[in-house]
């Protein structure tokens, strides 16, 4: 029987170790925190927990236009919904323990061997926990990221934060300033301006979401903005004080931005400090990155690395695709490659952002022909009656056989829309084939077959 270690239990570690048991592979998962990894404790679900309430508040706050009236409020005025912090960061730390022990149980049904600890290997074959050695055929290692510090911007877990210690905070940010408009800021920046904090979001760069589609990054920089959103551009932050009760930013241009919390999401650094990894002849990057092929494989035989640790591609899907592929290559399965082409992403900010395929950039640059169709989600009826006007569905196709090659998807709940678009570029459908499938009448899905209809037409001359 061969026998698999498994260092990590985020979406990487565990989702390669459901895998090795089910090839009937002799599994062991060493995991230093808890089953499900930082992706169910502290990062992923966490947040996307806190995005729940959100972005509930947003819709009831934007309710006036579709009729709903609140009552209650006093002295004559009307009241509104309000949001008591202790309670969420009650429900999302619940949330997040009770998916670790749903994890913990189907593992353990699998006939996996968890062991809770701080594992290190001490040859390609010999994982080290404590005093007890395992030897293994096969290691995989899937020891993700921590939050990475800005020297002079410490976190203090109380006024200045990383996005690990915002659910132990007992109230709401009156002044969140947040640093980093990557995902991660624009999603934080987005949930606490629609819980009540006043946000400002400080970003290096000249918009915010520099790496993604300009046009979606435009339709939430307008929204946020007329939400009273402060977008400081083009603001570089050199370090972040406290000041009494207060918290005061200064940039790399000596402009100083003041308010009561800083939250710090300027990246992530690889947990691969310690661990024996160059000793064992695993290769690392220059920031310390374990490099992969598209199997997974490291430098080292015998060795695998998944998900965050590898920088590859940082979400949880792509950890979990990294940590099956390494598990069916190294136990003799036929395996297709990891393909970040297919991969489908999505930012949990009010709209969503939701892409898949080739990018709009790629287009523009001449890397890939394409052909374009963009439609605006103003134009699509179930999102007029629902009041969601701001948004698009954007289709790419090439342009002599149709053949869909990605898009992009703007939208209240854009992440469940892409998947018919996923399921397009992956499959090599052509525009005529989306746009021959049905949709729901009236639906937002409704204009992803319109936008390949706009497509199939433009073939046709
Ligand atoms: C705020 C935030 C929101 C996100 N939202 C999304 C999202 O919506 N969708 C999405 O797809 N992705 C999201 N991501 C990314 C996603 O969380 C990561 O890509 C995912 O967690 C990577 O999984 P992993 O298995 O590589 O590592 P992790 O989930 O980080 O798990 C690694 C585990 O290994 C453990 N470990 C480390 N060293 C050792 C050791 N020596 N011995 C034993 N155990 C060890 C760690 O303690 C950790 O528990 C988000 C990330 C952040 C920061």
């Amino acid at each position: 029987m061969t026998r698999v270690a498994i260092i990590g239990g985020g979406p990487g570690g565990y989702e390669s170790a459901l895998v090795a048991a089910q090839l009937g592979a002799d599994v062991t998962l060493i995991e230093r925190d808890g089953p499900g990894g930082a992706c169910v404790l502290t990062d992923c679900v966490p947040s996307k927990t806190l995005i729940a309430t959100s972005t509930r508040m947003a819709v009831l706050s934007e309710s006036a236009s579709l009729g709903v009236r609140f009552s209650g409020g006093g002295d004559g005025e009307v009241g509104g919904p309000e949001v008591d912090l202790p309670l969420v960061n009650k429900r999302v730390k619940e949330l997040a323990w009770a998916q670790s022990a749903d994890i913990e149980q189907r593992v353990a049904d699998e006939g996996v061997r968890i062991i809770r600890g701080e594992a290190r290997l001490v040859d390609p074959q010999i994982v080290a926990v404590g005093d007890e050695r395992i030897h293994a055929d096969v290691v995989l290692v899937a020891t993700g990221a921590t939050p990475r510090v800005l020297p002079g911007a410490e976190p203090d877990g109380e006024r200045i934060l990383n996005w690990r210690q915002l659910y132990d905070l007992p109230e709401l940010p009156e002044d969140l300033i947040v640093v980093g408009s990557g995902v991660t800021g624009a999603e934080f920046a987005n949930a606490y301006l629609a819980l009540g904090s006043r946000v400002t979001l400080v970003s290096s760069r000249d918009h915010v979401l520099p790496n993604e589609d300009e046009d979606a990054a435009r339709v939430l920089e307008e929204v946020f903005q007329r939400r009273g959103m402060n977008l400081l551009a083009r603001s570089r932050a050199a370090g972040v004080k406290r000041v009494g009760d207060s918290v005061e930013v200064t940039l790399t241009d000596g402009r100083t931005v003041s308010g009561s919390h800083c939250l710090m999401t300027v990246g992530m650094e690889p947990n691969t400090r310690g661990l024996g990894l160059e000793e064992a002849g695993v290769r690392l990057d220059d920031c310390g990155f374990i490099q992969v092929d598209k199997v997974s494989r490291t430098s080292a035989p015998h060795v695998y690395a998944a998900g965050d640790c590898t920088g590859v591609l940082m979400l949880a899907s792509v950890a979990a695709m990294q940590g099956r592929i390494a598990m069916w290559h190294a136990l003799g399965e036929a395996v297709q490659p990891l393909k970040l082409g297919w991969v489908a992403a999505n930012i949990f900010t009010d709209p969503e952002v939701a892409t898949v395929g080739v990018s709009q950039a790629q287009i523009d640059s001449g890397e890939v022909p394409a052909r374009i169709v963009k439609l605006p989600l103003a134009t699509n009826p179930r999102a007029k009656m629902q009041g969601f006007l701001d948004g698009f569905v954007k289709l790419f196709c090439r342009p002599a056989t149709g053949i869909v090659l990605g898009g992009v998807i703007v939208a209240p709940r854009a992440s469940e829309l892409i998947l018919g678009l996923s399921m397009a570029v992956q499959q090599h459908l052509t525009v005529d084939q989306v746009a021959h499938t049905f949709a729901v009448y009236p639906s937002v899905s409704g204009s992803i077959t319109e936008a390949a209809r706009r497509l199939m037409q433009e073939s046709a001359y």
